[in-house]
């Protein structure tokens, strides 16, 4: 009732002059506490130390505000302190990513809840972390920390360390990027609250935020396609506030991680033999995309827009119009082509420009096709395979019946040799529709001799 009656009574009294209006509080705006220059968002506990040796040289001397936001906790993986497996091991990691990048300064860190998902079909990952709820959770943290910079593991198939998770960070991490300043994407997270000081409100009180950069880096086994793509920061050079190298101030930070073998572990040996050439490589990231001028290679700070940025659109997604009958590589290959374009950083698909996959020697190989009939009569396409030596087929070559205007989706599964020293051999796959060739694939396979990427 108390709103009819101040209705019944302000209805009733003059209008008040500006001078007897009350005096409304100040509007606190968004919170100092979380604002970021830069957001960092990786997979794994220890992705960080990817590019540790820039940030130390960022947070030390370029007193940048760094936040991390990590896809998991770490919960696979062998661990090299103890017994502790799975969620016990995530709650592990979790402190030691947490310590670590405190070493730097860094506290604004966050960790969503997707499962290591081993592999590298960044699909799977996507997945089993529940696309569209850590996508929100990011564009949340976006909306938070304000960064005008994102940094990021490579949404693209590479040879490699190429973690489908870390993958899954890239490409959430762009999408993140192209939504966090549309006031209509999760509108509730940007709606101000009925009564900040009280409970209940239901919604967040964040603004849309548009970050105006975002750069990309890799864990590929070869680094030649990097050169030239984007910023390459030295780890020799000394930081002047510290005294000490980069490279020395990376193996600091890494050496918090010590139930991972191949980063915590290697950075206490390193410490422990004075050996640090591991971490003397110089940190490689590629440039992705800028809403303000800089050149490929400059330094991430170069022309960045001191105010706000109004929101930016991407392109966005529009249908591929195919004519007759074809074949194409599907699954994450698929995925990527029409990802790039619609998110406007269709350049990358110049770094790879021939599909490659890396396999550890005696393990299978998935190769997803689309076998697409865009005419109007069905059609039967036969698929043949053309493997090495010592490959074994064990599903792929055969006819397929293809409806009108339908695709069909064959999983190629080739089992590789054991026993194999690390090379690169090519699998060529063959379409072929009433005696005419409808298209071929080439991928290009590494062999190795080491395990799945962690
Ligand atoms: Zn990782």
């Amino acid at each position: 009732m108390s709103w009819l009656v101040t209705f019944m009574v302000c209805v009733a009294c003059p209008v008040p002059s500006h001078g007897q209006l009350p005096e409304a509080p100040p509007s606190p705006g968004p919170d100092d506490r979380y604002k970021a220059d830069i957001l960092l968002v990786v997979a794994h506990p220890d992705d960080e130390t990817a590019v540790s040796g820039y940030l130390a040289r960022a947070i030390f001397d370029e007193h940048k505000r760094v936040a991390v936001i990590f896809g998991t906790r770490g919960d696979a993986g062998g661990n090299a302190m103890g017994y502790e497996q799975a969620a016990a091991l995530g709650a592990e990691r979790e402190i030691e990513a947490r310590r670590a990048l405190a070493s730097f300064g860094v506290m604004n860190v966050w960790f969503l809840r997707g499962p290591d998902t081993a592999g590298q079909d960044v699909l799977r990952s996507l997945e089993t972390w529940h696309h569209g709820e850590a996508l929100a959770d990011t564009v949340r943290l976006v909306r938070l920390t304000r960064p005008e910079v994102i940094l990021t593991w490579l949404p693209d198939y590479v040879a490699g360390e190429n973690h489908g998770d870390h993958q899954a960070a890239g490409v959430i991490a762009t999408e993140a990027y192209d939504l966090a300043g549309d006031p209509t994407v999760l509108a509730e997270q940007v709606t101000p609250p009925r009564d900040r000081f009280n409970i209940e409100n239901l919604t967040e009180g964040l603004q849309p935020w548009q970050p105006q950069k975002i750069y990309y880096f890799s864990d590929a086994s070869h680094t030649d396609f990097l050169e030239g793509k984007g910023p390459k920061y030295s780890t020799l050079d000394e930081s002047p506030s510290r005294h000490i190298p980069y490279y020395r101030l990376a193996a600091e930070e890494m050496r918090f991680h010590l139930t991972q073998g191949d980063t915590g572990q290697l950075a206490k040996e390193a410490f422990e033999k004075g050996d640090f050439r591991y971490f003397q490589e110089p940190v490689r990231l590629i440039f992705g995309k800028s809403l303000v001028k800089l050149t490929t290679t400059g330094d991430i700070s170069e022309g960045l827009a001191t105010t706000p940025l109004p929101y930016a659109p991407v392109r966005g997604y529009q249908a591929v119009h195919r004519k007759g009958v074809s074949l194409e590589l599907g699954g994450p290959w698929a995925f990527y082509r029409e990802f790039w374009k619609a998110h406007s950083i269709e350049h990358l698909a110049d770094l790879i420009p021939k599909p490659e996959v890396s396999i550890t020697s005696g393990t299978r190989l998935h190769v997803p096709i689309l076998i697409h009939n865009d005419s109007d009569a069905p059609v039967q396409v036969a698929l043949t395979i053309s493997i090495p030596k010592g490959w074994v087929e064990e599903r792929g070559s055969a006819r397929f019946p293809v409806a009108p205007h339908d695709a069909y989706p064959v999983e190629v599964v080739l089992l590789s040799p054991g026993g194999q020293t690390e090379s690169w051999q090519d699998i060529t796959l063959k379409g072929e529709s009433d005696g005419s060739a409808i298209g071929s694939i080439t991928l290009k396979v590494k062999l190795t001799t080491g395990g799945l990427p962690q």
